[in-house]
């Protein structure tokens, strides 16, 4: 077994400024403290992440998109061992965090760069805030965040250890919010698996899934 880097580059993307912010996070730092990477602009965004002691990594992030922070639950093998991985806004669908070696991060940064103003051009915004929701107060619209990370999870950590299946078997997987819960479905294949939960509470059961198979 190769042996895992103990350090990881991450960065996020401040939703008042705009600006990218890229720290690098050590395995000894994180079992210590909660770990926190600050914008350095007047905002104090901040992305902020601990460690619990079954191995799993909390991290809260600003999304650029909804102006608030998601949280999320990843495996610390999965951050420590992956070259690259993001976190996505679960109602946007943009990657809202960059974890990975130095090399991918800041290819990944002016990538969505990018985008981002591609995307702030077709849509004739002049400024972030043009793009961003104004006084929506949280879960006034947006299903319940805690769902999406609690299912993302599951289908992340599945994905991890070779249990999710599809027909192609290829993967990607992705996340969607349905009527009933969340869809998870194969980017390649099409297949998909129905998760029905509409509160947390639910969505916790599916930790003790096995395997899954979409279909
Ligand atoms: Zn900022
Ligand atoms: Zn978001
Ligand atoms: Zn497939």
């Amino acid at each position: 077994m190769a042996v895992s880097p103990k350090q990881r580059h991450i960065a996020y993307r401040c939703p008042d400024c705009g600006e990218a912010t890229v720290g690098l996070v050590g395995r000894f730092a994180l079992s210590a403290n909660m770990v926190r990477l600050k914008c350095s602009c007047s905002s104090e965004s901040s992305l902020d992440m601990n460690i619990s002691g079954d191995g799993k990594i909390r991290l809260s992030v600003p999304c650029l998109f909804c102006r608030q922070n998601h949280s999320y639950v990843v495996s610390e093998g999965l951050f420590f061992e992956k070259d690259r991985f993001f976190l996505s806004c679960p109602y946007s669908g943009m990657d809202i965090a960059f974890i990975g070696d130095e090399d991918n991060v800041s290819a990944d940064l002016s990538r969505t760069a990018d985008e981002l103003s591609a995307l702030m051009k077709n849509l004739e915004a002049e400024e972030l805030s043009d793009i961003q929701p104004q006084d929506m107060t949280e879960g006034e619209i947006l299903p319940d965040p805690a769902v999406y990370d609690t299912l993302r999870f599951v289908v992340k950590d599945l994905e991890a250890e070779g249990k999710l299946h599809c027909p192609c078997g290829n993967g990607p997987y992705d996340l969607r919010f349905t009527d009933g819960g969340m869809q998870v479905w194969c980017e390649s294949c099409g297949a998909t698996y129905d998760f029905k939960a509409t509160s947390p509470t639910v969505a916790e059961e599916y930790l003790s899934l096995d395997s899954l198979t979409l279909k």
